[in-house]
């Protein structure tokens, strides 16, 4: 769950724990909205995140990572997940260019080990040069 700002003019801007951060209903989307009770912006919980894809869930991306330390290559998730390959390529890149913060999200909100996500860099880099 986001429990950090999304918006960069307020002064608790992606700080952790401010307690600010509350519950406020659901966009037409079906997706849990948060308000920032310092600046009084609401956003949806993935706006802004690495998790974050137009085509994916939160979920989906996290699930794809899971195989990606498990050494499923492209074409390999398009076929366990049903998502097309250029989806998938898209959101390996994406999450390649946020690396430090996927990293940590992936050990503190995943649960994955720091080895499992070294693992899955050098996996991500290898099917990147082929
Ligand atoms: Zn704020």
């Amino acid at each position: 769950m986001t429990s950090i700002c999304l918006n960069p003019d307020c002064s608790d801007y992606r700080k952790k724990n401010t307690g600010q951060i509350i519950k406020k209903g659901f966009n037409v989307k079906g997706n849990q909205m948060f308000k920032c009770k310092t600046c009084g912006v609401r956003f949806p919980e993935t706006k802004g995140t690495v998790f974050y894809n137009r085509h994916l869930k939160e979920e989906q991306i996290i699930m794809i990572c899971k195989l990606l330390v498990e050494k499923n290559g492209v074409r390999a998730i398009e076929r366990i997940m049903e998502i097309h390959r250029d989806t998938v390529s898209d959101v390996i890149e994406d999450l390649a260019r946020h690396a430090r913060e996927v990293t940590d999200l992936l050990i503190k909100n995943v649960g994955l080990t720091r080895i499992e996500v070294d693992e899955m860099w050098s996996f991500v880099k290898k099917t990147k040069e082929n």
